[in-house]
């Protein structure tokens, strides 16, 4: 995933880049192949890359278990200055370049922003019913019958009082 920058008039550029994840070192859950649209925009000796990138992941649901394929968009943007970089200086958005620098590679900072772009919660549906405690059965393909026979023991007190209810 390289750009080459010398030679590179101002103004907006664009790139495309496909290929397979592990070109740009990525393992599960990311496979198959991914695309990234690059936009660069070239002011004096700025460089200011914005990278989406659509990825193909096999995830695990959260709640029932079963596995499942998905889409993860990535996004990030990066700052790149032809100058020595200050000692005190630290950012995540900013690249410091040589000045015959020639190239630059997005390999690493696809790899880097698509691991951070994993959700913590991955669900196969938003609305998954997920497992049943007690049998192990997936709600969303059953009804199990200890779902309907035990009751939570948090909601015991107001089915108490729905029964002396009932009495009357
Ligand atoms: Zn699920
Ligand atoms: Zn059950």
């Amino acid at each position: 995933m390289i750009i080459k920058i010398s030679n590179l008039s101002e103004g907006t550029h664009e790139f495309i880049f496909e290929d397979g994840v592990e070109s740009v070192g990525l393992e599960q859950p990311f496979f198959g192949k991914f695309k990234s649209l690059a936009v660069l925009s070239k002011l004096h000796d700025q460089l200011i890359l914005s990278v989406k990138t659509k990825f193909n992941v096999k995830y695990q649901c959260n709640r029932c278990g079963a596995d499942f394929d998905s889409m993860l968009n990535s996004e990030y943007q990066m700052v790149y200055l032809q100058n020595e970089k200050p000692a005190d200086t630290e950012s995540d958005n900013i690249t410091y370049l040589s000045r015959t620098a020639d190239k630059i590679d997005l390999k690493d900072d696809v790899r880097e922003f698509a691991l951070l772009s994993i959700p913590m919660k991955k669900l196969c549906k938003e609305d998954c019913k997920g497992l049943c405690y007690k049998c192990g059965a997936d709600l969303n393909k059953e009804q199990c019958k200890c779902n309907k026979d035990e009751i939570d023991p948090r909601w015991k007190p107001l089915m108490n009082l729905k029964d002396k209810l009932n009495f009357n």
